[in-house]
């Protein structure tokens, strides 16, 4: 008997032949992720309980099988790709809301259910659960807790860590633990769920997650203002934030990835002359968003603007924040190949690290460069865009290395919302010096130590 079917034999005895998939059509399905890589799993599981996890995890880790776990695959690292083959864990099946407590601002999930899903339904009850990634449609909770994704909402609510309560987590030999308190404060030993959160599945297994949130604000607005050059958006951005004023988002669009969107929707017109854009959200209470706005505007208009045009309504809105959605797939009308970097640097710095990646741009003539992202949190998409042949992929590849050697340098980091995956593990010592990292896989080696769980993810091996 093989070691596949010694596999397939004790999952079905562990958690039923009907919540595996093991034909060769199914398995190609969970090969890859948003990263494109390609490797084919053994099995793919999809557990229905924290019990089948555990069983799971407690075989695999005795025999040292390989288990990726999976939400919806849309990372953009890798970081559910089985690298090693082995076992995928699919917890799309666990996708249950368990509870909502309005008088506690908290409630639990399973890690399958999709984070616009858990948007909408607190929503039902005035609540808000502001972590936003642009991937909210269809990943899940437990990805975007693995990943500690951010958003659009970053800049004023944060992103997934803070608004992690409690964790139930399967470690890899099986057992279960809890971490923290369904309480907004608790300062009890060391922050277990704040080590977990970002852990991108390499060092346990969430199975419940206990999520705080906010009351639901009253009223957004939207602006969307153009601009003759970035650099004049850029430091528009800085002023609104030195004025003391905290918007919802606070996004930017270059000149490559408008030419990418224009005439995407006939309702969106982009003017001549434009090479720069903010999309800016206020909101909270009506009296305040009327204020904030108007402070916004009057900020907007000495900073050189080209024109603001603000959504009249809710489908206005929509459609803009549409158009913002839509410029990353949008990317691949300029070239076949995308690296989609995920920098973050003090806002300080924005200026700066922008003029650098232009710079570097003129070295790699034959690559082509679209930036756009969450500028109020620093946090800027780099999106290297290149063709096969010409060792265009190579200097694509080049070109990301002294992005973010210069990054680094700047005080930024090298991911700012999409973790390392194996796409960035070469680059994580540009980062992290050798004592941390050791620290980082002494952890690892704690809570994993046959290295069960992702492997060939985060460290080079
Ligand atoms: C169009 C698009 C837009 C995006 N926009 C954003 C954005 O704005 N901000 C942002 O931060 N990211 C963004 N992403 C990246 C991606 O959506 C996020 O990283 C997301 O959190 C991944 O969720 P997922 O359910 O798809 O997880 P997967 O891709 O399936 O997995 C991601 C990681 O989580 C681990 N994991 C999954 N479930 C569990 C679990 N239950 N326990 C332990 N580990 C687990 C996996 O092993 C893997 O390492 C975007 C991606 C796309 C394709």
């Amino acid at each position: 008997m093989t070691e596949t079917t010694n596999l397939l034999d004790a999952m079905t005895r562990l958690i039923g032949k009907e919540n595996m998939l093991s034909s060769i059509e199914d398995r190609i399905c969970y090969a890859c992720d948003g990263s494109k890589q390609r490797h084919i799993p053994d099995v793919v599981l999809r557990p229905q309980s924290t019990q089948h996890v555990s069983n799971i995890l407690r075989y695999a880790n005795t025999h040292v099988i390989p288990v990726y776990p999976r939400g919806a695959g849309s990372g953009l690292t890798g970081g559910a790709v089985p690298a090693q083959g082995g076992i995928v864990l699919d917890f799309t099946q666990m996708n249950q809301i368990l509870e909502i407590v309005p008088e506690d601002l908290t409630a639990t999930v399973e890690p399958g259910v999709v984070t616009q899903t858990l948007q909408n339904e607190v929503a039902k009850y005035n609540l808000f659960y502001p972590p936003d990634p642009a991937s909210a449609a269809f990943s899940t909770i437990g990805g975007n807790v693995a990943e500690c994704s951010g958003g659009i909402t970053g800049l004023k609510y944060g992103v997934t860590r803070d608004y992690i309560l409690t964790l139930e987590v399967v470690l890899a030999d099986g057992s279960i633990i809890h971490t923290g308190r369904k309480t907004l404060k608790s300062v009890t030993g060391y922050d277990l769920t704040r080590l977990f959160v970002g852990s991108e599945g390499t060092l346990g297994v969430f199975t419940q997650i206990t999520v705080k949130l906010l009351p639901l604000p009253e009223k957004i607005e939207t602006l969307l203002i153009f601009f003759k050059t970035s650099e004049d958006a850029v430091k528009c951005a800085n002023q609104v934030i030195s004025n003391n004023l905290l918007p919802r988002t606070l996004e930017f669009i270059d000149k490559s990835s408008i030419d990418c969107i224009k005439g995407y929707k006939q309702e969106f017109q982009i003017p001549e002359g434009v090479s720069s854009i903010l999309l800016i959200d206020i909101d909270g209470k009506e009296e305040s968003v009327k204020t904030e706005t108007a402070l916004i505007e009057k900020i907007v208009n000495e900073n050189h603007a080209l024109n603001v045009v603000s959504a009249k309504n809710v489908k206005e809105r929509d459609t803009l924040w549409e158009v913002r959605r839509a410029i990353s797939p949008a990317l691949y009308n300029i070239a076949p190949f995308k690296i989609n970097e995920d920098i973050c640097v003090p806002r300080s710095k924005i200026l700066e690290i922008l003029q650098r990646i232009n710079d570097i741009h003129k070295r790699y003539p034959s690559l082509k460069v679209a930036n756009f992202g969450h500028i109020g949190d620093g946090n800027i998409h780099v999106n290297i865009m290149y063709d096969e042949g010409n060792n265009q992929q190579l200097s694509a590849e080049n070109m990301v290395e002294e992005i973010l050697r210069n990054t680094v340098e700047l005080g930024g980091t090298i991911s700012g919302e999409h973790g390392i995956g194996n796409v960035k593990s070469k680059y994580l010592s540009f980062e992290v010096p050798p004592q941390e990292l050791q620290i980082m896989k002494g952890i690892k080696y704690l809570l994993d130590p046959k290295g069960i769980l992702n492997p060939g993810k985060i460290f080079l091996q």
